[in-house]
């Protein structure tokens, strides 16, 4: 019930990876046969990804993951445009992959517009679209946010600026939204796309950057000129193969996929509905495989190994927050309370409504158990009170 920290590999990625490590092992550099046949590979992974994000194949580079993603389309898209102006546009709940990169270029003197979220928790599209003037040089803004599901109003927001500012860096941090919300990169006229192998089935330490043909780049690392200078290094050909293996399956799940996650987040929501102490927190509209919700009262990790004890893996928030309360819930107005009691669950193809049945009975018999342990302690045995 974690899968948005990370997710099984699945049997097609691994046998892929395999092959590619025993008998596929050449460079791609390499120009004699080995090195075709692992260029080979590459090809073909980048043509699954290409058809997924519904651009052409030349548009993808790869990288060692989303952070990776993120740091070259931020760092590197705002050093090919020095001198375009001083502002940066984003949410105010980006992953801290984004959200660090941001916070060096601030340092550097750029101003970064935050956009957060209004009371209840929704993006108005027009805070961003107004936020954008002439001396913008980038907005990054992110699909799906990690801790509620929340689906940013990408689809107004990025075609209405480009219309105004066609030169202007467009980014997307689409690592929780892709495969899972319906997506044409060039359609939306997004010029920079992030996305991360390890949360669609593949290994960890592989994903992948959609840069739209003609848009410049400067690398943020110098070495042999792999994926055209903005990823150097040997690439790491057995992750590329176990990454497009794990694609093509998400192609052929395809947009039914979205069905089976919404029944599983209705059934999870209507177990839940029966535990008067739970409070969800993501929108009804959000992206339905991520579901977050709070015990106030609670603290979230003791509630995290609770659900342990009885085999099941959740997260405390999101997995980056790693026990901190993170700033992306206190963006989102969650009172501190509510925050620190937080709880992510979050689905894969393979999660069935046993498994959020099981999770719905074990959180109503932990809660029942916590109770306890707070009656027998008395009033001052609220858990994380005045902490
Ligand atoms: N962006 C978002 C929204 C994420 O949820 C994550 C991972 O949790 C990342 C970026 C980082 O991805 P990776 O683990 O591939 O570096």
């Amino acid at each position: 019930m974690d899968n948005c920290a990370t997710t099984r590999v699945c049997s097609a990625a691994a046998e892929a990876a395999l092959a590619a490590m025993r008998d596929d092992y050449g460079n791609p550099s390499s120009l004699h046969k080995k090195g075709i046949e692992a260029e080979r590979l590459m090809t073909a992974a980048r043509k699954t990804a290409a058809a997924l994000l519904g651009c052409e194949r030349e548009e993808i580079y790869f990288t060692g993951g989303a952070t990776e993603s993120n740091n070259i389309a931020v760092l590197g898209g705002v050093s090919a445009r020095k001198r375009q102006g001083k502002t940066i546009v984003a949410s105010a709940v980006e992953h801290p992959s984004v959200a660090g990169p941001l916070a060096a270029l601030e340092k550097e003197g750029y101003q970064i517009k935050r956009i957060a979220p209004r009371a209840g928790g929704y993006f108005a599209a027009e805070d961003f679209i107004g936020a954008v003037d002439g001396d913008t040089v980038l907005l990054t803004m992110m699909m799906v946010n990690n801790e509620l599901g929340t689906i940013l109003p990408y689809g107004q927001v990025i075609p209405a600026v480009r219309r105004r500012f066609p030169g202007l860096l467009i980014h997307m941090d689409g690592v929780q939204g892709f495969t899972k919300l319906p997506l044409n990169v060039g359609r939306l006229g997004v010029d920079l796309f992030s996305f991360s192998g390890h949360k669609l089935y593949a290994p960890k330490g592989i994903g992948g950057l959609y840069l739209r043909k003609g848009v410049r780049v400067s690398p943020i690392q110098y070495g042999g000129g792999q994926e055209m200078g903005i990823r150097p290094g040997t690439p790491p050909v057995p992750l590329i193969a176990a990454m497009g293996a794990a694609l093509e399956l998400c192609r052929k799940e395809g947009p039914e996929i979205r069905s089976r996650y919404q029944a599983l987040n209705r059934g999870l929501r209507q177990a839940l509905a029966a535990l008067p102490q739970v409070v969800i927190n993501s929108p009804e509209d959000g992206c339905p495989h991520i579901l977050s919700l709070s015990v106030p009262g609670f603290r979230s990790e003791t509630m995290l190994h609770a659900l342990e004890e009885e085999g099941i893996y959740v997260s405390s928030g999101s997995a980056c927050a790693k026990g901190a309360v993170s700033e992306g819930l206190a963006a989102y107005g969650l009172p501190a309370e509510r925050a620190q009691s937080t709880l992510r669950v979050s689905f894969s193809k393979d999660t069935t409504p046993e498994e959020t049945a099981a999770f719905a009975a074990a959180l109503a018999k932990v809660i029942k158990h916590l109770d306890q342990v707070i009656n027998l302690a008395g009033p001052k045995g609220q858990e994380g009170g005045g902490q």
